[in-house]
């Protein structure tokens, strides 16, 4: 049973996560150049890459060290506003928090509430906006009802990933109010916002990594 990572497992969580984001440069790329400026896989792959290097040489007493490290290096390599965004998706949950040496159903849940809380604090955007958001605040949802419920982490992964995928499919239905897709007004219905598509590969991945080496 997948109940919990260490800070090891974590890292190498996030690891797994970030090559992922890297491979899925072409992918993103495509989405943003539809309806965007063409420049969200390659952010995306800046920011994971540089995460990357951070996690393999540096030595982390805890979790929140771990995503810490991923969000802030994000911040200060992708710069602009999609930095700031998924920087914050990481680094702004552990803000305040005391120091985890065990990643739960629990802790995942309430650090990602508290990332959605900072994201759209500084961002604005709510679900129906085309970005990111509809696919976090579903997933996060998903996360706070599986640690209601005691799920185990795999379990709690699964489902935020099923809800990010969904709420990635359903920003294909809106029209955008951030970035350039707002100039296209109607003509972006129908494509997804990319950030919504790196969320849902964001917890595809780590899904995927605890449930290959889970412990
Ligand atoms: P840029 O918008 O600078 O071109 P990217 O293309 O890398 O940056 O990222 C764009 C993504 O950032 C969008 O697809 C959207 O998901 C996300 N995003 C942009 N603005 C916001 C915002 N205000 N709140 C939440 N997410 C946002
Ligand atoms: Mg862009």
């Amino acid at each position: 049973m997948t109940s919990s990572l260490n800070v090891e497992q974590t890292r190498d969580m996030f690891l797994y996560t970030g090559e992922q984001m890297i491979k899925s440069k072409p992918y993103l790329t495509e989405l943003d150049s539809a309806i965007g400026d063409g420049d969200h896989g390659v952010g995306m792959e800046v920011g994971f890459a540089n995460a990357n290097e951070k996690l393999r040489n540096g030595t982390f007493a805890s979790i929140n060290d771990i995503f810490k490290t991923v969000g802030m290096t994000m911040i200060s390599t992708m710069g602009g506003a999609s930095g700031i965004i998924f920087g914050t998706m990481f680094a702004g949950g552990i803000k305040g928090m005391e120091p985890l040496t065990r990643l739960d159903a629990g802790s995942l849940a309430e650090i990602m509430e508290r990332a959605l809380a900072a994201v759209k604090e500084r961002g604005k955007a709510d679900v129906g906006d085309k970005t990111m958001i509809d696919a976090f605040e579903p997933a996060v949802r998903a996360l706070k009802e599986s640690a209601a419920r005691s799920d185990d982490l795999l379990e709690a992964l699964r489902r935020a990933e099923e809800e990010a995928a969904r709420g990635a499919e359903n920003s294909k239905g809106y029209e955008a109010k951030f970035g350039r897709a707002k100039t296209l007004g109607a003509r972006a219905i129908g494509h997804p916002d990319a950030g919504a598509v790196s969320v849902s590969i964001i917890f595809r991945s780590m899904r995927e990594w605890v449930e290959r080496h889970g412990a």
